[in-house]
C-alpha cells in the first residue's frame, strides 16, 4: 500500500525562548509520521502560514516515498522560487519526508545516504568573553569538554549593545547595535594574539566576520590574522558582495567559510566552481531542507571545498540531526557548528543555562560525548517531537532588535 500524506501539522514552540518551527507529516500508515525543520525564528508565522494554507492542500494526499518529486513540487508551484520563508517551509516537509523514508526502511538517515565516512562529528563551538581573559578562560572549560574547534569573539560580534550610540554619531541617529569596525580590527587581531600566546597553536581558531564590516576592511582584517594560524575566518564578506572572494583569496592565504545566509545554487555555485572559498556552511533549512543540502554536499566535494553547516541556537535539534546525519557520510565533510545540546550534566553554567526543557520537548537528542557528536541509532532522523511539553512553551511574536546594526555614521550596516 503507497504511503499517502494525510495531514500536515505545525508546531511553533519556544522551549529556550527561540522560536522554533516543527513541521509534522502525518501518513496514511498507523503511528507512521515525519518531523522536519522550518525554523526562521524571526519570521515564524510566515513558515506557518506557508505551511498550513500552500504546502499542505498541495500535498495532502501524495506518496510520502516521493521525495524529489514532491520537493520540486513545492519549489516551483508557486512560480517565484527560493527565499528564507518559502524554503523554511518546503525545509520542513523535505526533513519530514527524510524522517518517513528512514523509518520505513529501518535505517538512520544517514545509511540511506550510503553510510558513515566516519563514526562521529568533531563540532566548534562558540567562545566569547569581555576581554582576553575571560575569553581563554572559557575556551579552556570548552578543551575539558574535548572540544579543540573553537570560535572566539570579543563583545559578541563587535558591536556594542543595542542602544548604545556612541558620541561620534550624528544628532538625530537612531539607536541600534553600533560598530566600529576600525577599533573591531584591531581589537579582533590583538586578541588573537593574546589567544596564542597565552594557549599556543593546539587548537583550531575561527573567527565570525558576521558581514559587519566592509569588503575592503575584511581584506585587511584577513591578512592581519594570517600569523595565527586560523581553521578558517567566517563569514567575512555580505551575500551581496562576494565577488571581493576573489580579491580576498589574492591577498590573503587565510582560510575561508562561507555562506550562513545563502538561499539558492546561484549564489555559491561559481564560488565553489572557482575555489574562492574552502568550507560551504549553509543554514540547511535555509537553502529547503536535506535533498537540496545532499546535492550541494556533493557538488562542493567535486571541487575540494568541505562542509561546515550552520548549526546555530535558532534552530529545532530536527536541523541539527540533519546536518550530522549528511556529515557522518560526506567525504568532505569539514568541521560542524555545535550550539550546545548536550545532557544537563555537560552544560558549561557560566555559558549557557540548563537544556532540561529542550530535552523534553525533543526526546531523542543527539549525543554529545568528548568533542564529538554521534547520531542516535534510531530509524530516521532518530529525534521526536512531544507535542504536550512543546504547547508549554509558546513561540513570541516580537521586533526583532539584534539585527539592528548600524555603522558609526548612524546608518544601517548588514547584522
Ligand atoms: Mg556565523
Amino acid at each position: 500500500m503507497a504511503v499517502r500524506i494525510q495531514n500536515i501539522k505545525v508546531i511553533c514552540t519556544a522551549p529556550e525562548g527561540i522560536n522554533l518551527v516543527v513541521i509534522k507529516v502525518e501518513t496514511n500508515q498507523p503511528g507512521l509520521y515525519g518531523l522536519g525543520c522550518g525554523t526562521f525564528a524571526y519570521r515564524h508565522l510566515a513558515v506557518k502560514l506557508v505551511v498550513e494554507e500552500y504546502l499542505r492542500p498541495l500535498l495532502t494526499g501524495r506518496n510520502a516515498e516521493d521525495i524529489e518529486e514532491l520537493w520540486q513540487l513545492m519549489h516551483q508551484n508557486g512560480y517565484w522560487r527560493n527565499g528564507p520563508i518559502e524554503n523554511n517551509a518546503i525545509s520542513g516537509v523535505d526533513m519530514a519526508l527524510w524522517d518517513i523514508k528512514g523509518k520505513l526502511a529501518n535505517m538512520p538517515v544517514y545509511q540511506l545516504f550510503g553510510g558513515k565516512c566516519r563514526e562521529g562529528i568533531p563540532v566548534y563551538r562558540h567562545a566569547d568573553g569581555r576581554d582576553l581573559e575571560e575569553l581563554c578562560h572559557n575556551i579552556e572549560k570548552f578543551r575539558e569538554m574535548g572540544i579543540t574547534n573553537i570560535r572566539c569573539q570579543c563583545g559578541g560580534y563587535g558591536g556594542g549593545s543595542y542602544g548604545n550610540t556612541p558620541g561620534t554619531a550624528p544628532a538625530g541617529a537612531l539607536p541600534g547595535v553600533y560598530l566600529d569596525s576600525g577599533k573591531y580590527i584591531r581589537d579582533t587581531v590583538k586578541l588573537f594574539e593574546g589567544i596564542r600566546s597565552k594557549l599556543g597553536y593546539g587548537i583550531n581558531l575561527v573567527h565570525d566576520v558576521h558581514e559587519r564590516i566592509a569588503p575592503s576592511e575584511a581584506v585587511k582584517l584577513a591578512r592581519e590574522l594570517e600569523p595565527f594560524d586560523l581553521l578558517f575566518l567566517e563569514d567575512p564578506v555580505s551575500i551581496e558582495q562576494t565577488d571581493w572572494l576573489r580579491r580576498l583569496r589574492r591577498q590573503s592565504s587565510i582560510p575561508i567559510a562561507e555562506g550562513e545566509l545563502f538561499n539558492n545554487p546561484a549564489e555559491w555555485k561559481r564560488l565553489i566552481a572557482e575555489q574562492l572559498i574552502d568550507y560551504i556552511r549553509v543554514h540547511i533549512s535555509q537553502i529547503g531542507g536535506i535533498t537540496p543540502a545532499r546535492k550541494l554536499q556533493i557538488f562542493a566535494e567535486q571541487f575540494g571545498v568541505r562542509t561546515a553547516w550552520h548549526g546555530p541556537g535558532d534552530m529545532s535539534p530536527l536541523a541539527h540531526a540533519a546536518n550530522i546525519h549528511i556529515d557522518l557520510a560526506a567525504p568532505n565533510f569539514g568541521v560542524q557548528e555545535w550550539s550546545g545540546i548536550e545532557p544537563p550534566n555537560f552544560v558549561i553554567q557560566e555559558l549557557k543555562g540548563p537544556r532540561g526543557a529542550l530535552l523534553e520537548v525533543f526526546p531523542g537528542l543527539l549525543e554529545f560525548r568528548d568533542g564529538y557528536v554521534y547520531a542516535n541509532e534510531k530509524p530516521g532522523l532518530g529525534v521526536d517531537l512531544n507535542e504536550k511539553e512543546a504547547a508549554k512553551y509558546p513561540c513570541e511574536n516580537t521586533v526583532t532588535m539584534w539585527t539592528q546594526t548600524r555603522r558609526r555614521d548612524g546608518s544601517l550596516q548588514t547584522p
